[in-house]
């Protein structure tokens, strides 16, 4: 998908209003099961010639996922897309909707803002939970009179095993990455995609890529690593991880397998849900409450899967992972894995000859300790 004319046509094409998410892990089932089609505002870069729209209103030292979906949204490119959806994922992104809300409607522009608070003291006591269940209560009663569509348990389980089998075609695919079998730049490109299509659309490209033959059939000699980090690398770091001979045996990127990791079921009441949802989530430093589980989680998935080495993709000015990183780092020397920390910025797509040699570097490391 080029340009945004594609990306408006596979929007139109739902046939439902779009809300755009801000990324990180949004109820996306909800809206769906309220009639519209969600997708996240991942990795938005392709379609961006600039970010000058961005610029007048937020600093250049925001990440670039931030100022990249405020491009997105204010400059208003796309059509039909005019509401929006925001819960306190981080600093960046809980300061930027007063900025679009006001800059959208001064270009006029009728956005819609929908938000709710997750408790990040966890959702696991009886107070942050009751709260959560009230937020996710009053997101689903905005949108009941918004839409004049009445909340139905039936469609909500319908579109809870619609992301639930999506979920599941990531994990099969994820799989074979971690086989050697289909590379993993072409994954994450599909993955991106998916983000920004209907969810019945995704299911359909990961199905057909699931379908086809093996593309690279196993090799002696790969190196397993693990990636880990916001967004997986840029295409042109993908290939060079491939060329190196190094397979991502693990993911720990959160616009992939951070996402995708749990669904839970539905018992009938969509705030259980969504307490079960964010408070079994796969860890992430932006959800606080499963801050201490990290380090042993990656450890554990270092492990199972056999990892050599980690390489930590990370995305210049998020706190949330450049503060967790050195503890993380520690864990993994003290267990003998390698280690090797990127720096991925707004500009780097066209600069990336140095971390292609250090990723090279990095394979040699490996390597000559044998796999
Ligand atoms: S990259 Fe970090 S700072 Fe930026 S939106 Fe994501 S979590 Fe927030």
């Amino acid at each position: 998908m080029k340009g945004f004319d594609a990306l408006e046509r596979a929007l139109g094409e739902s046939g439902r209003p779009v809300v755009c998410c801000f990324p990180l892990y949004p109820p996306l089932e909800l809206f769906h099961a309220m009639g519209f089609n969600p997708i996240v505002l991942w990795g938005l870069k392709p379609f961006l010639a600039s970010t000058s729209a961005c610029d007048k209103h937020v600093q250049t030292f925001a990440c670039s996922v931030g100022r990249h979906l405020t491009e997105f949204l204010l400059s208003g490119d796309v059509a039909g897309v005019d509401s929006v959806f925001f819960y306190n994922a981080c600093d960046t992104l809980r300061n930027l909707p007063e900025i679009l809300s006001r800059n959208m409607i001064g270009a006029g522009r009728q956005a819609k803002f929908y938000h709710f608070h997750v408790p990040m003291q966890g959702l696991g006591a009886g107070v942050g939970r009751d709260y959560f269940k009230g937020e996710v209560g009053r997101l689903a009663s905005s949108l009941e009179k918004d839409c004049h569509v009445a909340f139905s348990n039936r469609n909500f389980q319908d579109s809870v095993e619609k992301y639930r089998k999506m979920r599941g075609l990531h994990a099969v695919l994820q799989e074979r990455v971690a086989r050697g079998q289909l590379g993993f730049g072409r994954y994450a490109r599909a993955v991106h995609e998916g983000h920004l299509v209907p969810v019945e659309a995704a299911i359909d490209t990961l199905q057909s890529l699931a379908r086809e033959p093996p593309s690279n059939p196993r090799r002696e000699g790969l190196h397993r690593v693990m990636l880990s980090g916001i967004m997986p690398p840029p295409p042109e770091l993908s290939d060079a991880i491939e060329r190196a001979g190094l397979v991502v045996a693990a993911n720990d990127i959160a616009s992939m397998h951070r996402s995708f990791r749990h669904t839970p079921r539905f018992n009938g009441d969509v705030g259980d849900y969504y307490v079960d949802f964010y408070s079994r989530h796969c860890p992430c430093p932006t959800l606080l409450f499963t801050a201490d589980q990290r380090a042993g989680y990656l450890a554990d998935m270092a492990k199972d899967n056999g990892v050599e080495g980690v390489i930590f993709v990370g995305e210049k000015f998020c706190e949330y992972e450049y503060l967790e990183f050195p503890h993380i780092e520690k864990i993994f020397k003290q267990n003998g894995i390698h280690v090797l920390s990127l720096e991925v910025s707004i500009d780097d797509r066209d600069n990336v000859a140095p971390l292609e040699g250090r990723i090279e570097a990095f394979a040699e490391l490996l390597g000559s300790e044998g796999p």
